[in-house]
């Protein structure tokens, strides 16, 4: 048998339709913004493989970190007990994360770095007197994670429709526009006082569409949020560490969050870790002789020495000269691609052509519409043949490379977009 047959027997891949899927392909290896399957092809990661991999795979810096701290200690219990790496990335961190966090949490990946945010929200109100303060806030189009609270604040609709009976209710507004400021403050007045925390993806709403919004509408009513005494929840699982140009997405905005979360890229995608940051004072509320205002939440990998490690060797690449220009070169030839090529092929296919830093998306007009249709595997289907991955979202085609990946790279994509034909649904 060989691996797919294997897989086959004993797997059950996320997001994945087994009844109609075409079988995995096993990877032995990668190597920066490639991947080698068993025969020796090669595919370009152009999705940074679901968005973590900001390096390239195999990073031999990241790597060998890893293998030191191994040898030294690879997990201890994070009550009772604490280790350098924890202890070096929160400092770091703090240092570098927008507005006046204090505090660092750990946890494992990015929902659990939401669903601490929202608990830690939710109780700071109970802690501080205020516990009629429990509603969520959130836009419109938003995905923060698949774990129960995260799926409550994301948008309904087909990855969540079957869990309804389990979910909160969240308040949902749109995202900021010119002209839709009345409407948006008068469904927060109805709410007026019950409002924890406001959610939102800074800048970039990812998986519910590579939505981007604009910072100075979006100041606006973060001004009005704090005059509300709304709690701002900042998701920088994705955004965080370079994606949309900047540092962090919400150091864009005038005011900073009260809380932040990170995971994704924040490992440079080698390791599980999450990360829920928080101000002074969010942290102080939890101060108590009285033990009922304890924040109890915690994973058995909590604060990983070598997750952290991770963290630490990523963090090093990242701030690098030479990464912080491949940002910048990335987003260049996206713009260029865009203006000079694919909004100028004149057969209508490609609309709504978008750009946040790394990230290149645009809509696949086909008649189709929705994330449950048959162009999203057609594309994967069709850019695997050519050694390349991407993965779209329903009619939503979007690039979101690692950092790594060369010119070359790049400009393969971008032929391969070029060529998807027009008459799509009939290769299906
Ligand atoms: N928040 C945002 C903004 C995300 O894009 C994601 C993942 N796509 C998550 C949270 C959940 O992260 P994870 O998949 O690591 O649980």
């Amino acid at each position: 048998m060989n691996l797919s047959e294997r897989d086959a027997k004993v797997i059950w891949h996320p997001y994945t339709q087994h009844q109609l899927v075409a079988p995995p392909i096993p990877i032995v290896r990668g190597e920066a913004a490639l991947l080698f399957d068993e025969q020796g092809n090669s595919y370009i990661d152009a999705v940074s493989s679901w968005w973590v991999n900001l390096h390239g795979h195999a990073n031999s810096y990241i790597a060998e970190k890893i293998y030191r701290q191994a040898l030294r200690l690879e997990q201890v219990i994070f009550t009772n007990f604490t280790h350098e790496p924890a202890v070096e990335l929160a400092e770091r961190l703090l240092q570098i994360l927008p507005g006046n966090p204090a505090k660092i949490f750990y946890s494992d990946n990015g929902s659990t770095a939401v669903e601490v945010a929202l608990k830690m929200a939710v109780q700071y109100w109970q802690n501080t007197g205020r516990p009629e303060r429990k509603k969520i806030l959130a836009f419109e189009n938003a995905y923060h994670g698949d774990t129960v609270g995260a799926m409550s604040v994301s948008s309904r609709g087909v990855f969540t429709s079957a869990f309804k009976e389990l979910m909160f209710d969240a308040v949902f507004i749109e995202t900021p526009r010119e002209k839709n400021k009345e409407k948006i403050r008068s469904v927060i007045k109805a709410h007026e006082g019950q409002i924890a925390a406001f959610i939102y993806e800074p800048l970039l709403q990812a998986a519910g569409g590579m939505r981007i919004y604009e910072a100075a509408h979006m100041n606006d009513l973060l001004e009005f949020i704090r005059d509300q005494k709304i709690l701002c929840i900042a998701d920088e699982v994705l955004t965080g560490f370079g994606r949309t140009g900047t540092l962090f997405a919400s150091a864009e905005f005038r005011y900073a969050a009260d809380i932040i979360c990170l995971s994704k890229g924040l490992t440079g995608g080698t390791m599980a870790l999450g990360v829920t940051a928080c101000s002074p004072s969010l942290f102080n509320a939890f101060l108590s002789i009285d033990r009922s205002k304890t924040f109890f939440h915690g994973h058995s990998f909590t604060a990983n020495p070598l997750a952290c490690t991770a963290a630490l060797a990523s963090l090093d690449l990242l701030l690098e000269k030479q990464c912080q220009e491949n940002i910048k070169s990335i987003q260049h030839q996206h713009e260029a691609f865009s203006k000079n090529e694919l909004s100028k092929t004149g057969n209508g296919l490609f609309q709504h052509i978008r750009i946040s830093g790394t990230v290149l998306a645009f809509e696949i007009s086909s008649g189709e519409t929705g994330y449950v249709n048959e162009i999203s595997a057609t594309i994967t289907r069709l850019a695997l043949r050519q050694g390349i991955y991407l993965r779209p979202l329903g009619n939503t085609v979007y690039i979101m490379p690692p950092y790594c990946i060369r010119p070359d790279q790049l400009r393969k994509v971008y032929d391969f977009i070029l060529s998807i034909p027009s008459g799509l649904k009939l290769e299906a």
